[in-house]
């Protein structure tokens, strides 16, 4: 039975940079990853080109990352979104940063990310150990025993970086919350977050079209920022954004041109008075959705009447969306709840009550926006739970 000073479960980002920092902090190191590859559900993000992080600065981190990111302040003051664009750019990945201050490698490929993450895992001399998949974790004394279906292994410090329960095809399938009851740490209820929303609106005349900074409202929540019509209804930021504050049953309303003001809308129509009214609306939204909202209107827009302008603009400004319902943690796109903070020791991740066991990523009761948010924090509290703190 092979000995390592720290064993890591779970190849995701979380896991494949706890390795580089055990590595780098000298430590015998072993990543064990069930898939065929490492980082499956991190080469998926930012439409398969790896949204790597988010360049904001800390109140930015925060707000992106609604669900306990207070918790992260310790570890953010030791490693943070900064260092995780200095890692890459040192290790010869080079960054840009898009709308939103989100950051993708200039390749506009995962495998440039998960490649330089893997590569200096094994230039530090980590091991990594892929289509093996951990079945059990037990300790006695102070060591840790794991058995995969195959093998066996010991450690001194075990890394649980398994993941949630969302897209379990990517496999995540909520073994480290196992983990913890094992150890009989107490686990939050997991849920959806940011789910794709369910809508009863015309999808197929939709679907596939995308909106830069559109607001999607409902109640006291305005969220602005990009949207998707898809097959089912709505999915993109703003609409992942929302699904927390709904639950199904709910009047949402779009405004499709947030910066323009109704009155704004009106005084550009009127300029426009000797075009057609799909004319005048393609210079200000995407051809198929301004056909949408014409529907059953003149053809110009002088043959508007005031109260049909007004109904435009409305449509416009207030477009009225129901809510379905959402989707399903396993269609969501993050897991809510995890591994409870109250367990665990927020500088080093370590358990308050299991010397040497230390959880990262989102694994944990932590749950951010997309746009690099979660990737932060699994690279962050990765790098933190393989260090050493001396
Ligand atoms: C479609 C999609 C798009 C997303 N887009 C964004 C985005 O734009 N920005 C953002 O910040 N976040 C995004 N996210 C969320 C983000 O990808 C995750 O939060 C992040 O990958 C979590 O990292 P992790 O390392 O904690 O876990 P994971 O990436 O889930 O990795 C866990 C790993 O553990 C392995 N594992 C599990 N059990 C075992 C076992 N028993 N033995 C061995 N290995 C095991 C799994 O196979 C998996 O590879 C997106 C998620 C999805 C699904």
């Amino acid at each position: 039975m092979t000995y390592y000073d720290t064993i890591i479960i779970g190849g995701g980002p979380a896991g494949m940079m706890a390795a580089i920092s055990s590595s780098f902090y000298g430590q015998k190191t072993l990543l064990i990853e069930k898939n065929k590859h490492l980082g499956k559900k991190l080469a998926g993000t930012g439409g398969g080109r790896c949204n790597v992080t988010n360049n904001g600065t800390l109140d930015d981190l925060l707000a992106g990352i609604p669900g306990n990111g207070r918790f992260l302040y310790s570890v953010f003051s030791q490693f943070d979104n900064h260092d995780i664009i200095h890692f890459f750019e040192e290790n010869g990945v080079a960054l840009k940063v898009e709308d939103h201050g989100r950051v993708f490698p200039t390749t506009d490929k995962s495998r440039t990310i998960i490649g330089a993450l893997e590569g200096k895992i094994h230039e530090l001399g980590g091991t990594v150990l892929t289509n093996t998949e951990v079945v059990s974790v037990k300790k006695i004394d102070d060591c840790f025993h794991i058995k995969s279906t195959d093998q066996s292994f010991t450690c001194g410090k075990l890394i649980v970086t398994t993941g949630g329960k969302s897209y379990p095809s990517t496999g995540s399938t909520g073994f480290g919350y196992d983990i913890a009851r094992h150890f009989k740490l107490s686990v939050t209820p997991l849920e959806a977050a940011e789910s794709p929303l369910l809508t009863d609106f015309p999808h197929k005349a939709l679907q596939g079209i995308s909106l830069d900074d559109v607001t999607l409202s409902y109640g006291k929540h305005h969220i602005t920022h990009d949207l998707l019509f898809t097959h089912f209804g709505l999915s993109g930021p703003a609409a992942l954004r929302l699904s927390s504050f709904v639950s199904g049953g709910e009047m949402a309303e779009l405004d499709l041109l947030p910066q323009m003001t109704a009155d704004d809308l009106l005084s550009y129509l009127i300029k426009k008075r000797e075009k057609s009214i799909k004319n005048a609306l393609k210079s200000l939204l995407p051809e198929r959705l301004a056909d949408f909202l014409v529907e059953d209107m003149p053809e110009k827009v002088k043959q508007l009447s005031p109260a049909q302008e007004a109904q435009l603009v409305d449509k416009i400004k207030r477009l009225p969306i129901k809510i379905t319902g959402k989707m399903s943690l396993s269609k969501s796109f993050v897991t809510k709840g995890g591994v409870d903070l109250k367990e665990i020791n927020p500088k080093t991740l370590e358990s308050k009550k299991v010397p040497g066991l230390h959880f990262a990523g989102e694994v944990l009761d932590v749950n951010a926006h997309t746009g690099g948010f979660n990737i932060t924090s699994a690279l962050c509290t990765g790098w933190i739970a393989g260090s050493l703190h001396y």
